[in-house]
């Protein structure tokens, strides 16, 4: 009877700090911010959510998610110097994310050449995935273009651009991470 006791209070005890350590790397795994998918090494493994479902992080969650001057770029609407991003002369296949949540935005399908110094494209991968906003800042009417799951500064759109769309849709390397296809 006394070992049986003995089990009893062990089992007790033991069970719920198994739990617990259980829920604790729960916990860890469904933060937001670690659900975020930032980047994909391949085109072919890029998810094209059929609802875009709203990513909402502080400003001190992106902060620390961001590199510096990607922060000020997607969250402050930044803007980087004409042919200093990374991807404005990129003329490989593949496909553009949003640097910020992972996002598929712009295809290398419908890039073009600008002449502007940023990259550029005549319309998004799919319709939907950006947002365009009246724009008024630096006296200047433009419309911004924003990434519709994370509300993240992209760019801006204008009417001077090619064939079929005639928009041409100016964006930020710093906002972009770029997705090459496989070979
Ligand atoms: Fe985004």
């Amino acid at each position: 009877f006394v070992m049986k006791v003995i089990n009893i209070v062990l089992l007790t005890l033991i069970f719920p700090v198994m739990l617990s350590s259980c829920d604790s790397k729960e916990q860890q795994v469904d933060s937001p911010v670690a659900d975020l998918t930032y980047s994909s090494e391949f085109t072919d493994t890029i998810i094209y959510p059929e609802k875009i479902e709203k990513v909402n992080l502080t400003d001190s969650e992106w902060k620390s998610k961001l590199e510096e001057f990607r922060y000020y770029v997607l969250r402050e609407k930044g803007t980087e110097r004409a042919f200093t991003g990374e991807y404005w002369d990129n003329k490989k296949d593949g496909v553009y994310l949003c640097a910020a949540c992972g996002l598929p935005l712009f295809s290398s399908d419908t890039k073009f050449r600008s002449g502007s110094g940023w990259p550029s494209f005549y319309k998004p991968v799919r319709d939907g995935y950006v947002l365009e906003e009246d724009d008024s800042s630096l006296g200047m009417k433009r419309v911004e273009v924003l990434c519709a799951r994370c509300n993240g500064h992209l760019g801006h759109v204008f009417n001077d651009g090619p064939k079929p769309t005639g928009l041409r849709y100016c964006i930020n390397s710093a906002s972009l991470n770029f997705a090459p296809e496989k070979k």
